[in-house]
């Protein structure tokens, strides 16, 4: 990643984790009867993702929401009748709500809540690099802009990109991907397909570490280990199930396990203990040597997401989604293309 990129990062890094603020419990009532009333009066629905605190994941569902991963999220908007969808995730999945539902109002908590993976793939950058090389596909991950999305062929999420990388190598397409650099790397290994990378990546699961693992596996033996594939690869080649945060939640459920080390954000620990609240569940070490713990495992542009901002984001009409109807018509296309490869896998 270059210079300017990695400062990019580090300042909305900054920003973020200074605009956070801590409520009472009597203010977090306050906040969630305000969230209720207003979603009523507007016609709202909250999409929300499982990185989210764990207050708006079960304020999203106590009043017929969502909490999903991000191809879930973008289905559910879609299809659900409300005119107005609080999206309560990163920027880019409120753009992706957008692009979907073009007609619906789409308000978000925060329009800070940035993404490091999005940040490091700038449109000029990608589209100049995309176009010395005109025979290749171009396939990004949904942690993308609406820019970025509409100068592409796919976009996939994680809960699907192996079996479209799988089905692009068996049409003989060899392929770009962006932006993450882990996810591109154990994609090439799962797929054999021929990519050329690009260098980003999550500034929380880019924090996991093999040793710490080993150390935690030492102590609980019998734990199974459960990998989002943004993960670098020595922390994957420990994963007893590499899987999107759908797919780990269902593999806790699956594996005949009591205890878990989870290498994936902290806030899908709601969902983890909702659906099998007699396992337990260990988050995977960040400290160790080389650590720098930006993060400790829980993306602090998700943190952005609070119940007083979904409140007055509501309240007031701030921080509404907006994109280029253009832009809109090209970015559907990758994304209406991996909706329908979806139903036929
Ligand atoms: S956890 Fe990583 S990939 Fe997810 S929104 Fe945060 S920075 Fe982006």
């Amino acid at each position: 990643m270059s210079i300017a990129h990695s400062q990019l990062i580090e300042t909305a890094l900054h920003n973020a984790q200074a605009q956070r603020v801590e409520l009472t419990l009597e203010q977090k009532e306050a906040c969630k009867a305000r969230v209720k009333a207003l979603l009523k009066a507007k016609g709202a629905v909250i999409v929300a993702h499982y990185y989210t605190d764990s207050d708006i994941q079960a304020l999203a569902e106590e009043t017929g929401g969502c909490v999903a991963d991000s191809l879930e999220m973008a289905r559910f908007g879609r299809d659900h009748p409300a005119q107005c969808l609080l999206v309560s995730g990163v920027r880019f999945m409120g753009e992706t709500a957008k692009i979907l539902s073009p007609h619906k109002t789409v308000l978000m908590p925060s329009l800070n809540a940035e993404c490091s993976l999005d940040l490091s793939c700038p449109v000029e950058e990608f589209s100049d690099f995309c176009d010395q090389y005109p025979e290749r596909t171009v396939v990004v991950y949904a942690n993308t802009s609406a820019a970025v999305k509409a100068r592409s062929d796919w976009v996939v999420t994680s809960s699907i990109a192996v079996k479209v990388l799988t089905y692009l190598r068996g049409q003989g397409q060899s392929v770009i991907w962006a932006p993450d650099r882990y996810l591109g790397h154990y994609l090439r290994q799962q797929t054999q397909a021929d990519m050329l990378i690009w260098e980003g990546s999550c500034v929380v699961h880019e924090e996991f570490k093999a040793e710490g693992i080993v150390t935690l596996k030492a102590q609980y033996p019998q734990a199974a280990v459960l990998v989002h594939p943004e993960s670098p690869e020595s922390v994957v080649a420990m994963a007893d199930v590499v899987g999107s945060t759908s797919q780990i939640i269902q593999a806790a459920q699956d594996l005949p396990h009591s205890t878990f080390i989870i290498a994936t954000d902290r806030g899908i620990f709601y969902k983890l203990q909702q659906t099998c609240p007699d396992k337990t569940f260990l988050v995977a070490p960040t400290a160790g040597v080389g650590a720098t713990c930006q993060s400790c495992a829980h993306c602090p542009w998700m943190a952005l997401n609070q119940l007083h901002n979904l409140a007055d984001s509501l309240e007031t009409g701030d921080n509404e989604v907006y994109i280029d109807p253009a832009l809109i018509s090209k970015a559907l296309q990758p994304l209406e293309r991996m909706l329908k490869f979806s139903r036929r896998v």
